[in-house]
């Protein structure tokens, strides 16, 4: 599945809910807008990457809710490409993005009591004479610079750009970011348990509890930025993109990568849901992430199955 047609699928289902076309920032505009990180990763594909945001507002709320989903929808690696055989079944790498968006269907559905967003970042990580070389620098979307050290470590780019973009164009003050984004995802917890990292305790408790009652099971990891973050170190730019230390809590750094373009200072709640290894079963995906975040935030709707599932939040 291209860009092109994964954007095809969000305009339908905004047709289907009744909302207003998504926003859709595309190919060269992402670049204008300073969105380094989707232009970047997206720039060498056929199909150009895009920023796609989905709206519902509900009458006379006040609090922004954003989900922000990782979509690569193929990941080669780029120039630091992958293996023959690790590269199989990335086609899988939007499984992030597919459940925002289907997520944002249903609970739309149920009328939520917040205003509700959906952002699919949306690029192919592709090969090709315009492909982000090892040593370049990007500027992101928060202004700050990332020194790419490994193509690979493409999906915290374009999440990056998207909850900045949730923060400060949405207004959003909880961002859940959801991704299939470390391979050390299923070391750290396995291949049924979502490895989540979150700045507030209460919501990182209530995402576990989501998680037993939908069987999209969650379990944390430590935040400890003051620790971790000096993992990206760059003598030429503001961080790396990725990890000097691959044995050093590699899927905690790779959210904290996330978080530090919102800031650490980020007085709202933000949490980061790394799923790659639940998102698949075999060569099929799961599904992953639709329930837990539907449950996680049923009682910000007006569905009373939701409600009775919910956890406090
Ligand atoms: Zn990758």
């Amino acid at each position: 599945m291209s860009v092109d047609s994964f954007i095809e699928e969000a305009c339908k289902v905004a047709k289907e809910l009744d909302i207003p076309e998504p926003t859709i920032i595309r190919g060269e505009e992402l670049k204008a807008r300073g969105m380094g990180g989707i232009y970047g990763v997206g720039r060498a594909a056929a199909c150009p990457p895009a920023l796609v945001s989905l709206s519902y507002r509900a009458p006379g709320a006040a609090d922004n809710v954003a989900w922000v989903g990782k979509g690569i929808v193929y990941d080669t690696g780029g120039l630091s490409i992958k293996a023959r055989t690790s590269m199989v079944g990335m086609k899988g790498d939007c499984g992030g993005a597919a459940a925002v968006l289907a997520a944002f269907a249903l609970a739309v559905k149920a009328r939520p009591t917040v205003n509700l967003h959906a952002v699919l970042c949306l690029a192919e990580n592709a090969v090709g004479p315009l492909a982000t070389r090892p040593d370049d620098i990007h500027t992101l979307y928060s202004g700050r610079t990332v020194e790419i050290n490994n193509t690979d470590a493409e999906g915290r780019l374009v999440l990056s750009d998207g909850v900045v973009y949730a923060s400060r164009d949405l207004k959003a003050d909880t961002i859940v970011d959801v991704a299939t984004l470390t391979g050390a995802q299923g070391t750290a917890t396995g291949k049924y348990h979502a490895a989540i990292i979150s700045n507030s305790a209460r919501l990182e408790s209530a995402c576990v509890t989501a998680g037993l009652r939908t069987g999209d099971l969650a379990h944390p990891l430590p935040f400890a930025p003051e620790l971790h973050f000096t993992e990206f170190t760059s003598c030429v730019a503001d961080m790396k993109n990725s990890v000097a230390d691959r044995n050093n809590a590699q899927p905690s750094c790779a959210g904290l990568f996330v978080l530090s373009h919102l800031g650490f200072d980020f007085p709202g709640r933000w949490l980061h849901v790394d799923m790659a290894a639940p998102a698949h079963c075999g060569e099929r995906a799961t599904g992953y992430g639709v329930s837990l975040l539907c449950v996680l935030f049923g009682s910000r709707t007006h569905s009373r199955l939701l409600r009775a599932l919910a956890p406090q939040l």
